[in-house]
């Protein structure tokens, strides 16, 4: 297959690059030409997914709830690679914070995480990308959809894409563009906390693909698409939206399966 060049002298820093969907994005990121740092907590995976990658990723260990070393890694990632032009602020968390069984630690570290640290990598990198660069956060069908249990889940994923908004007046003046991507449900390490065998999984995945106008849940390169989409010039005028991946979940629900007779 021919390399395509949709990103070609690009160079994006993917949050959160050693699993799920941001290793699907900096997969297909690298095969359009890009250069790519990835961050995550775990070094193992992380030089895994470099070793994938090959050598246009770069990874470097980073907490992305820990501004110090964000501002540390986007600066290595920047001496090796050059100024940024992409930011995909994908790490994230699940974590249920149910009504009743939920502690301030536990309330707490899910907004520091998928809130919090989502304002700080953009604040790290956009000193250290060019004008015209492309910022997508991520965002989760969660924040409209009410799921039970997952109060804090939710108010970060709304809050995402409310940040985006100002952040795109505040960036607009340099031509910076700033997106969402909501995905709905999809198929990642995510969901093993949650259901831990592959029986239990299957289980999820039935009542999930359920509830979804198009029968199935995502795939991770259903969501990388759309991100590499956005990051791109085929996005160029597409500014502080919210595009919602989800086979239908939030636009029609009464469209899923469960519905018909
Ligand atoms: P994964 O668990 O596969 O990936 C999560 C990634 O985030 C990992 O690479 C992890 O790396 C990284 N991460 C988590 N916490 C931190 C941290 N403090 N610092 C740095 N990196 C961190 O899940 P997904 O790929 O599914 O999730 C990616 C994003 O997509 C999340 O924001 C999630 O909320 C969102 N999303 C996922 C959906 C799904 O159904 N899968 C649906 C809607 C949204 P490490 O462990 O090494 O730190």
């Amino acid at each position: 297959m021919a390399m395509a060049n949709r990103l070609a002298n690009k160079t994006a820093l993917i949050t959160g690059g050693n699993s799920g969907i941001g290793l699907a994005t900096a997969k297909l990121f690298v095969a359009e030409g890009a250069r790519v740092i990835i961050t995550g907590r775990n070094k193992e995976t992380l030089e895994a997914a470099a070793k994938e990658l090959g050598p246009n990723a770069f990874a470097v260990v980073a907490d992305a709830t820990d501004v110090a070393a964000t501002e540390a890694a986007i600066k290595k990632g920047v001496e090796k690679f050059g100024k940024l032009d992409i930011v995909f602020a994908n790490a994230g968390i699940p974590g249920g914070t149910p009504i009743g069984g939920t502690t301030l630690a536990a309330f707490e570290n899910v907004i520091r995480t998928n809130l919090t640290a989502v304002f700080f990598t953009v604040q790290a990198a956009v000193a250290q990308i060019n004008d015209g660069g492309s910022i997508i956060l991520n965002g989760s069908v969660i924040s409209v959809l009410g799921n039970p249990g997952w109060s804090a889940y939710a108010a970060t994923k709304a809050g995402v894409t409310a940040m985006a908004r100002v952040m795109v007046s505040e960036l607009s003046p340099r031509g910076i563009r700033v997106n969402v991507v909501a995905p709905g449900a999809v198929r990642t390490p995510i969901w093993n906390g949650l259901a831990p065998t592959a029986d239990a999984f299957a289980a999820l995945e039935k009542r999930l693909a359920g509830t979804t106008p198009l029968g199935r849940i995502a795939e991770p390169d259903h969501i990388a698409k759309t991100v590499l989409f956005l990051a791109s010039d085929d996005a160029a005028h597409v500014q502080g939206q919210e595009i919602f991946v989800d086979g239908g979940a939030t636009s029609s629900p009464a469209g899923a399966p469960v519905f018909r007779a």
